[in-house]
């Protein structure tokens, strides 16, 4: 539906393969000293002083994303966000990225042209070197495989596995609006195939729609952790839902969990879109997915540090692994917590 039919096309065959790379990286600055090459020879070369970092994320049209609403700007900065986040998740700070792609000649430069303005935006934002990639063609559809390079000293990293009992569960933000962002765009699509002169007004859904197109990798949080002297004792970044996170943090810490139903944080404008497609707003935060926000664990001595800061929600508490992971609705009951969300039909009152 964003679409616009009038764009200047030019065939990237026009170019090939070393002209695109050049015309699409030449604007890319080196900003950081660890990098000592970027692009333009066989292999980049940095050097951390600290330990070094690395995620990789592969993105495929049709199946993480679709191109009919989501416009290649947005694209091309949200790829980088999940692998910033995964650094971020790390408590890591992001220096480096490699960007891959392959593209059918579906694409004109112009598209690419498009992409590229999105990771620049999020290169620059985020204070990160551009330094390669690679190039090639695709029978159909575009990939994009992101890796991204961090740093952090040693003692710094959290890992999945620190969790101890007694530990307070915190989350950043807010949770379930990129998923209610993405039912909103779902629905204006059907209604655009029915009527393609129907100009959605997405204007009530902005935050949401927002969150789903243009989600920010928490490097604040990282920084404003810092700031506070916390040192979480685990951390994961939130791609798939709170639940599922949760599950991971507890099993790669060999612990177990109470989360507060009426602790998750939530965006007025989430429990409104929950409203209107008559889905349970818990459900949403457990389960929605790509919030990209950070979950993590601090000791109980740490919680004056946090307390009361905008940004940061305790959200519930670890337990000796023995006791399981649940759910504490508000009506006070515990239900065991799965990676769908919780199993409703399994209650243990
Ligand atoms: P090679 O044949 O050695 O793989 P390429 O011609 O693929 O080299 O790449 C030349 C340079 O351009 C390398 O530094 C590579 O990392 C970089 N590069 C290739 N494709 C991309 C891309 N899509 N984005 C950023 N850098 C790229
Ligand atoms: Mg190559």
């Amino acid at each position: 539906m964003l679409e616009d039919k009038n764009q200047e096309r030019t065939s990237l065959e026009k170019l090939g393969e070393f002209g695109l790379i050049e015309h699409l990286t030449k604007n890319f600055e080196i900003k950081h000293k660890s990098t000592i090459k970027g692009i333009g020879d066989d292999a980049a070369v940095f050097d951390h002083t600290d330990k070094t970092i690395l995620t990789t994320d592969l993105l495929i049209e049709g199946v993480h994303f679709d191109l009919s609403y989501m416009p290649l700007k947005h694209l091309g900065y949200k790829a980088v966000m999940v692998n910033l986040s995964d650094v971020y998740a790390m408590n890591a700070t992001a220096k480096q990225i490699t960007v891959s792609l392959a593209v059918s000649n579906r694409f004109p430069l112009e598209a690419l042209e498009e992409l590229y303005a999105g990771i620049a935006l999020a290169a620059k934002i985020f204070n990160v070197d551009l330094i390669g990639g690679d190039t090639t063609s695709s029978t159909s559809g575009m990939l994009i495989s992101i890796t991204a390079i961090g740093e952090a000293k040693e003692e710094e990293i959290t890992y999945r596995s620190g969790a101890k009992a007694n530990d307070l569960l915190v989350v950043s933000g807010d949770l379930g609006a990129a998923y209610m962002g993405l039912q909103v765009l779902d629905r204006e699509k059907e209604v655009f195939k029915v009527n393609p002169n129907n100009q959605p007004d997405l204007s009530p859904y902005s935050y949401i729609v927002e969150r789903q197109l243009k989600p920010e990798a928490r490097k604040d949080i990282v920084e404003l952790l810092k700031k506070l002297e916390v040192l979480p004792s685990a951390m994961i970044d939130i791609s798939d839902g709170l639940s599922s996170e949760i599950l991971h943090l507890c099993k790669s810490s060999k612990v177990g969990c109470n989360l507060f139903e009426e602790k998750i944080p939530l965006d007025p404008t989430v429990i409104s879109a929950c409203e209107e497609f008559n889905i349970d707003s818990t459900t949403i935060a457990l389960s929605g997915g790509e919030d990209y926000e950070l979950l993590f664990t601090i000791a109980q001595n740490d919680f004056d540090k946090i307390k009361g800061n905008p940004s940061l929600t305790v959200i519930g508490h670890m337990t000796d692994e023995s006791e399981g992971a649940h759910l504490v609705t508000r009506g006070n009951t515990k239900i065991e917590l799965t990676a769908q969300g919780w199993n409703s039909f399994k209650s243990n009152d």
